[in-house]
């Protein structure tokens, strides 16, 4: 069994945005910029955010980060998102999400110019997506197959099995193994699918979206797949000083040595997608600055 390290993809990821990055500012003057949107007060997202400042830095990119709070209405934030839009030094937009529940994430994933949309989420990239076009593709499902390609993972002619239907992640990831470049044959599987067991038992590569601790069993994997945990849950654990620990929606230990590749959790997929932010933004500044060789 090998262990799919998204930590080594990751780094590998971050080495080749810096140096490109470096290549391009040199040849441009232009320094590519993130803005980052923070609505409320969450910790979780506020780590997240200063995540992403970090990453940024690291690049060389200059980031603005916009702190707003909770009481922001939808319309203030839209009004904040155009003024990006129009903001030409500005080549990347991300909004934090989850925002609060008087907002609608559809409403300002529809607001943020395509071409700065980072986070791949606005219905022209994801619309661009599902044909097969040049677009700025989620990051979650980006970096997952950055990881299977990273492992020389075969995807052509296999059946593909994934479990969640998010826009973020599920939808995006079938569309990406459906489509040409990937070739596999894929299967969606959510809350209402009959015999789920049965579905994913039939999966050369299982990937796993549902946000549901621990929930795929030794049952339910073929011998031989390849497993893609994207499931970050916190379950109580007396013996850790925070309360908790960190698993994914797989049951690792009781599935890993049955697999022929598995990413653990933490350090497989999560890592991924702060890097594949980064490569998108590099992608969003260079397509806006004419330059498509990016990819
Ligand atoms: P959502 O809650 O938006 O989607 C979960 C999906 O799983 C839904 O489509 C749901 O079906 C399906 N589902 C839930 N329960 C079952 C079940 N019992 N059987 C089959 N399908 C089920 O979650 P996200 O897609 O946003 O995230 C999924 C997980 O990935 C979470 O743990 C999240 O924390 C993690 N995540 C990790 C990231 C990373 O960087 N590694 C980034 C993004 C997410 P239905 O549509 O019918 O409700």
């Amino acid at each position: 069994m090998r262990e799919l390290k998204g930590t080594e993809v990751a780094r590998s990821v971050f080495e080749d945005v810096r140096r490109r990055c470096r290549e391009f500012v040199d040849k441009t003057a232009v320094s590519v910029h993130l803005a980052v949107v923070l609505v409320g007060s969450d910790g979780a997202s506020q780590s997240y955010v200063a995540s992403k400042g970090k990453a940024c830095d690291e690049m060389g990119f200059v980031h603005t980060d916009i702190r707003l709070p909770d009481s922001t209405s939808e319309a203030e934030l839209i009004s904040v998102v155009e003024k990006l839009n129009s903001d030409s030094s500005v080549h990347g937009i991300l909004v934090q999400i989850p925002l609060p529940k008087h907002i609608s994430e559809h409403r300002i994933a529809e607001t943020i110019a395509p071409d700065k949309d980072v986070d791949g989420l606005n219905p022209v990239n994801l619309g661009k997506l599902l044909l097969g076009q040049s677009c700025l593709v989620p990051c979650t499902p980006a970096g997952i197959l950055e990881i299977l390609s990273y492992y020389h993972i075969e995807t052509k002619g296999t059946h593909a099995v994934v479990i969640g239907r998010s826009a973020i992640v599920g939808k995006p990831m079938a569309s990406l193994l459906m489509n040409k470049r990937c070739d596999a044959t894929v299967t969606v599987c959510h809350s209402k699918t009959k015999n789920l067991a049965q579905m994913t038992a039939s999966a050369d590569i299982l990937v796993v979206a549902m946000g549901k601790p621990l929930c795929v069993t030794r049952d339910m994997v073929k011998p031989g797949a390849v497993v893609i945990d994207v499931g970050i849950n916190r379950i109580p654990d007396s013996t850790k000083k925070r309360g908790y620990r960190i698993v994914g929606d797989v049951d690792y230990s009781a599935v890993a040595d049955m697999c022929s590749a598995i990413t653990p959790v933490p350090g497989g997929v999560g890592p991924m997608t702060i890097a594949m932010l980064m490569k998108n933004t590099l992608q969003a500044c260079m397509t806006q600055y004419g330059e498509h060789n990016c990819r």
